[in-house]
């Protein structure tokens, strides 16, 4: 697939559209002008990539809309060389947006197709993370721990205690949509060792965190 003109004025549209919405962090407005996000997607979608909507990405997941990947990824404040772990990998268009950023990326996704395309695709971009894995999101990824940043990618039931765990004790942000058919967004800071403060931001729509089965 080739990256045109014609999508980075698809691009730039986009990037206009989500200011509109509400969106002002200019650094992800900037790093969604630059990720070709129709690369990550099935050459039959490729005419609508850059509009703001979810599409299939295959094992019956889809990709985050624009719109949820600028507002999660703003919500996370990221300073330079924060260490990020990302839960749900998916398609990679998310990890490619915390990288362009400039992020430590780690990413964890257990679906091993999704795994295996991403891990492809990111490479070939250039975009590769410093760890992607392919295992269970509620775990978290206590080997590199602790992260100044962690984003999940799918709508949880609850928020899984590792992951509470594996922030820094130093201002860690867990970015985490909460609930069962739909999701509250919802930001958790650690402020101390045991000391969370707790924000909600509105309602989402997101595939679920599956359980035991990797
Ligand atoms: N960030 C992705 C969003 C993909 S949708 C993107 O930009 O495309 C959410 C992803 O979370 C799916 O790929 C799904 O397979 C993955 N997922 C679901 N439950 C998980 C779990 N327990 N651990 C890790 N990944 C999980």
């Amino acid at each position: 697939m080739r990256d045109t003109l014609k999508h980075q004025g698809m691009r730039n549209r986009l990037v206009a559209s989500l200011q509109k919405k509400g969106i002002t962090d200019q650094r992800v407005l900037q790093a969604i002008a630059k990720v070709p996000r129709h690369f990550f997607l099935d050459s039959s979608f490729e005419d609508h990539a850059y509009q703001d909507k979810a599409f299939p990405i295959g094992a019956d997941q889809t990709i985050s809309h624009p719109y949820t990947v600028a507002f999660q990824t703003s919500l996370l404040n990221l300073k330079p060389n924060d260490k990020i772990l990302e839960i749900g990998t998916g398609c990679g268009y998310q990890t490619a947006i915390l990288q362009c950023l400039g992020a430590k990326v780690y990413t964890l996704e257990r679906q091993r197709t999704l795994h295996q395309k991403a891990k492809f695709l990111l490479s070939k971009m250039n975009y590769l993370p410093k760890y992607m894995g392919f295992s269970d999101g509620y775990k978290g990824l206590d080997m590199y721990a602790p992260y100044n940043g962690i984003i999940v990618t799918a709508g949880a039931p609850y928020i899984p205690k590792p992951l509470l765990l594996q922030l820094s004790k130093n201002g860690g942000r867990l970015i985490i949509p909460v609930g069962d058919k739909d999701q509250v967004m919802t930001r958790v800071i650690r402020t101390q060792e045991d000391k969370f403060t707790r924000e909600t931001f509105g309602k989402f729509n997101f595939v679920p965190l599956l359980q035991d089965k990797v």
